[in-house]
């Protein structure tokens, strides 16, 4: 899936993309030659304004279908953990899950995977699902990236992680802080994998009041929902015991005993 064919494929078409995506700046010197600098200044906005809001605005599907839900149906929200695997706190958050008998979906980097492999594997054991969120977490240029370089982080972290538990090769791919530019879900795609986002989170990446973490992400809790909150981050261990406690109440309260 991950061979040198498949990505001489992927880049022939990603560069076609990538091509396109010069044409409005080629429109835009033609207009200018022409005199025609208010028209010009329009395709350029214009352009801006989708490539700023396609990129960074993490729901955005402006770049290819994303995985915003849960199937219709879905009784509770599910819980995404991204930025794992950690020496202290996966291990604290799967005790967590255990005692409050969630499972969820932990998003891990490929480096941090290598450096760990052992939690990888308790991760599994413990029927929780492994999802793919690059090699490096190139988090501030991620959505700069071109597209071989896009192919070599998601590529390269579902390679890291097939090998490290065969049985059970990722089927999402969470992009880092949700940015996601012309050629991500593209090359996620052809990877083989769905582009997973979500519906709830509560900037745990920054904000340390845990209450005000909660707050925001009960605010957007739904059924069919989905929930972001991340290890690595000083309040990891108590965000997830408080996000553990409010979804197996908003599920009692939902499901009838
Ligand atoms: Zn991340």
């Amino acid at each position: 899936m991950t061979s040198e064919r498949s990505r001489a494929q992927y880049l022939r078409r990603a560069n076609v993309r990538f091509v396109l995506t010069l044409l409005p700046a080629v429109l835009c010197v033609i207009l200018t030659s022409l005199g025609l600098w208010p028209w010009a200044a329009v395709v350029f906005c214009v352009t801006l304004v989708v490539i700023v809001v396609g990129t960074l605005v993490p729901r955005c599907s402006l770049f290819g279908p994303l995985v915003k839900r849960q199937l219709s149906g879905s009784k509770a929200p599910l819980l995404t953990i991204d930025d794992g695997p950690h020496p202290e706190h996966t291990p604290a958050i799967l005790d967590i899950l255990d005692r409050h008998g969630l499972k969820a979906i932990f998003c891990l980097i490929g480096d941090r995977a290598e450096q760990y492999p052992h939690l990888v594997h308790e991760i599994i054991r413990r029927g929780h699902e492994i999802a793919n969120h690059t090699q490096t977490h190139p988090a501030a240029s991620f959505w700069t990236l071109t597209p071989a370089r896009m192919w070599d982080e998601i590529a390269r972290c579902q390679e890291t992680l097939t090998r490290i538990a065969p049985e059970h090769p990722p089927r999402w791919f969470r992009p880092p802080a949700g940015h996601h530019n012309a050629f991500c879900v593209l090359t996620a795609r052809a990877i083989g994998l769905e582009t997973l986002m979500w519906t709830a989170r509560g900037f745990d990446g920054t904000l340390t009041n845990t209450d005000s973490i909660i707050r925001r992400i009960r605010r957007k809790l739904t059924p069919d929902g989905i929930v972001l909150i991340h290890e690595g981050t000083p309040v990891c261990v108590e965000v997830t015991e408080k996000v553990a406690q409010m979804l197996t109440g908003y599920a009692a309260e939902r499901i009838p005993s």
